[in-house]
């Protein structure tokens, strides 16, 4: 791509979307789309899939197809798009004739740059004579994993969308999904005759997710604690039954909580009107069987409990997916105990023996997530075939709290060597029985007690077994077969590991029901939030009564990273706003006002220095910078650190964290100014201030100069202020 077009795009961005930077792959993808290739998408949720025909259609002319197969949503995503500006519209069953008959003399008369269309309606043939006479610049397919039957949301008349637009001319295609075993890649690629597209995988790794399990015992009080630990956020509470999410929306009602129940046998009406509250944000917390979430668009949902456990990691990695679209922090916590994958294996006892035998498998598998130690994020980036060799993830109980190893070496020989043996075509259970010396009608019948690995393993249990098995896997040493699910195969790494062996760490698994009636440990809750929480609450509100009044949901107007970065810079002009993230051109015009004006009363009331005084201060370094350094000490960094990542001297550092608190930001450093001063040094220092007739440090400095740093003065200085003048 020329220079010309790269500043075209990154231009619009800023403008339109008000964004500094494209997120992974997305300029490569929209780069690709721009050159009117078919280009094939595969991404995350939440990793901003949306913007990759977004911006492509507003920069083409012409006006791009995007088939989507949730009417309900469709509303929202034009919304969205008219909030910055954009002419999208919609072409569904939901429109009355005059409606209808709008959008398309628009359409044709070159006005509309995104036009929405469900699938059904696609088929229709007042539509598809309508289209043939539209300048069309491309169609993107989103939720694309509908055509595919080995998806999980197989829909049919997605089987006809290249036949139809087939029949428009030589149209470019982008096709887009989070879903992406490779079958499923193919039967898309096949259906859509687009073998030839560019792909664009991302990875599978949710950064912002925070991945727990705890043991279940005393659920509803957990639950409890948890939803009011996140008191007035968005958040989704799944349960496996419509009886268990009437019981636990009715439990979290007597608790105070803005709650509502969701699952498929509620009448469609009430169904609506309780998604629709949770995306106004009359309601917090949706308590839910699986039925709702696909397609659930809301960008600020930063909390997803699993009260029961899921059926699949596959399904819980999409359900826990719905936390932190907007890529701030997102918690999923599971509740687990044997006694639900138990429950849950019960479920299907009356379906046909092959897919029972296929429930119990993903089970098993979510069971032995569930009680691992291994890193939650790798196990779960394996799952979807990613490497992921990060020693501690930082973010999942696995990796924050130490975990017991041992020495494994010699127990994953045994798998290996048991895989090898058996031929390579048998599956945990049987490897397990083998190794443990079982003589099960099915080993005997393989004469597989005669091997020279049966029993080897006698001296541990099932449970033990599994765990190495599982771990072999996790670290390569053994494959799944892609072609029969469950069984293993040896990679070319354990077939050199049985030759020329090394030392292997393992993790012993949790032992939850042994941790019976103990104490729960609990984890101090630190308030991370460094922006102004009392304005952002403020603003907040603000949001929803704009919103209420315009008729939209309150994330079209501002998504939680702005406000964030709002309650932290304070802008008060609409030059200012525009600088904030997520923030354009169109957005600051169309709604900033009445923010502003809060602001700006706020800023009065409160002694606050704005934005663009801090501007001035910190010599011209950008907000980013400083938003980096608050979320750095809040994640209570070392200062070298935080100094050497931005490439910075220390001392420039210690100035800007001040500029950051006198502009009214409230930091605690404590865990750093511990650290390098003692307490009684700290007293001294914290005396001067208290009893000193200015802050300046060059007074200070003349009568502490001899005992102390600079740096350590204005450290002490930095705590003052934040605890005094805040
Ligand atoms: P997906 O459809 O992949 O689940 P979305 O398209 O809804 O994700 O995007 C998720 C969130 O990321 C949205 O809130 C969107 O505004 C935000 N987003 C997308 N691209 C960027 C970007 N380049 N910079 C910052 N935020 C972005
Ligand atoms: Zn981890």
């Amino acid at each position: 791509m020329d220079t010309n077009t790269a500043t075209r795009l990154k231009d619009t961005l800023k403008r339109v979307f008000g964004y500094d930077n494209f997120r992974g792959n997305q300029e490569a993808i929209i780069e690709n789309v721009m050159e009117g290739k078919n280009t094939f998408v595969i991404m995350p949720t939440g990793a901003g899939k949306s913007l990759c025909y977004q911006l492509p259609a507003i920069m083409k002319g012409g006006t791009a197809i995007v088939i989507s197969p949730l009417i309900a949503l469709m509303k929202n995503q034009v919304d969205q798009m008219n909030a910055v500006g954009i002419n999208a519209r919609f072409l569904n069953s939901t429109l009355n004739k005059t409606e209808m008959n709008r959008v398309k003399r628009e359409t044709l008369a070159g006005d509309v740059k995104l036009l929405y269309v469900a699938p059904e309606s696609l088929t229709k043939e007042d539509n598809i004579n309508f289209l043939k006479e539209a300048e069309i610049s491309f169609v993107a397919v989103d939720e694309a994993h509908c055509i595919s039957e080995w998806g999980h949301d197989f829909r049919p008349e997605y089987r006809k969308i290249k036949s139809i637009i087939g029949t428009f001319g030589d149209i470019p295609l982008v096709a887009l999904t989070a879903t992406a075993t490779p079958k499923v890649q193919l039967d898309i690629q096949r259906n859509l005759a687009m073998e030839g597209a560019n792909i664009f995988q991302s990875s599978f790794n949710r950064t912002n997710l925070i991945y727990e399990v705890k043991p279940k015992k005393q659920a509803k009080k957990q639950l409890i604690r948890i939803v009011k630990e996140h008191k007035g956020e968005s958040g989704i509470v799944y349960c496996l039954s419509r009886k268990k999410v009437e019981e636990i929306a009715e439990l979290l009602k007597v608790n105070g909580v803005k709650v509502a129940p969701y699952h498929a046998g509620l009448d469609a009406n009430v169904r609506m009107a309780n998604q629709d509250g949770f995306l106004n944000e009359d309601i917090d917390v949706i308590v839910a069987t699986i039925a709702f979430g696909m397609g659930i668009d809301k960008p600020d949902v930063r909390f997803v409990v699993h009260y029961d456990a899921p059926k699949s990691i596959e399904g819980y990695y999409q359900e826990t997916g719905r936390a932190g679209r907007d890529g701030l922090e997102g918690k999923c916590i599971m509740l687990y105990s044997y006694n639900d994958i138990i429950k849950l294996e019960k479920f299907s006892k009356d379906k046909a023996v092959s897919e029972r035998e296929n429930s119990k498998f993903l089970l098993e598998e979510m069971s032995l997530y569930a009680e691992s130690a291994v890193c939650r994020r790798k196990q779960l980036l394996h799952y979807f075939g990613e490497e992921y060799n990060v020693e501690n993830c930082e973010a999942c109980d696995n990796c924050q709290h130490h975990q017991e190893t041992f020495d494994g070496t010699e127990d994953v020989k045994k798998v290996i060597k048991a895989v090898v043996q058996t031929g390579q075509r048998f599956n945990l259970n049987h490897v397990s029985e083998v190794l443990r010396g079982i003589k099960s009608e099915h080993v005997k019948s393989y004469s597989h007690d005669k091997l020279e690995v049966f029993a080897k393993g006698d001296h541990m249990d099932d449970h033990h077994w599994k765990s190495v098995i599982r771990q072999t896997l996790l670290n390569d040493f053994i494959e799944k077969d892609i072609d029969n699910p469950g069984v293993f195969k040896v990679t070319d790494k354990g077939e050199k590991f049985l030759i020329d062996p090394y030392v292997v760490e393992l993790f012993k698994d949790h032992e939850y029901e042994s941790e019976g009636e103990e104490e729960e440990i609990e984890r101090e809750v630190v308030n991370t939030k460094a922006y102004d929480k009392v304005l952002f609450d403020m603003i907040k509100h603000l949001r929803k009564e704009v919103a209420k009044k315009m008729d939209l949901p309150p994330y079209v107007i501002f998504q939680d990273p702005s406000m964030e970065e709002m309650a932290t810079l304070y802008p008060t002009t609409i030059d200012d706003l525009i600088k904030i993230v997520g923030v354009g051109e169109s957005k600051a015009r169309k709604f900033g006002k009445p923010f502003l004006e809060l602001i700006e009363k706020y800023v009065d009331e409160n002694d606050i220095i704005t934005a663009s005084d801090v501007l001035v201060k910190s010599s011209g370094m950008k907000s980013k910078n400083k938003i980096f350094i608050i979320q750095q000490i809040d994640k209570q960094m070392d200062l070298d650190e935080i100094a050497e990542a931005k490439d910075m001297k220390y001392e420039d550092l210690i100035k800007e964290i001040e500029n950051i608190c006198y502009g009214g930001t409230k930091l605690n450093l404590d865990y750093y100014i511990d650290h390098v001063l003692d307490d009684e040094r700290q007293d001294d220092l914290y005396d001067y201030f208290l009893n000193a007739e200015t802050d300046s440090i060059k007074v200070a400095m003349e009568e502490l100069g001899e005992f102390y740093s600079e740096d350590e003065v204005r450290l002490m200085r930095i705590k003052f202020m934040s605890e005094y003048a805040h």
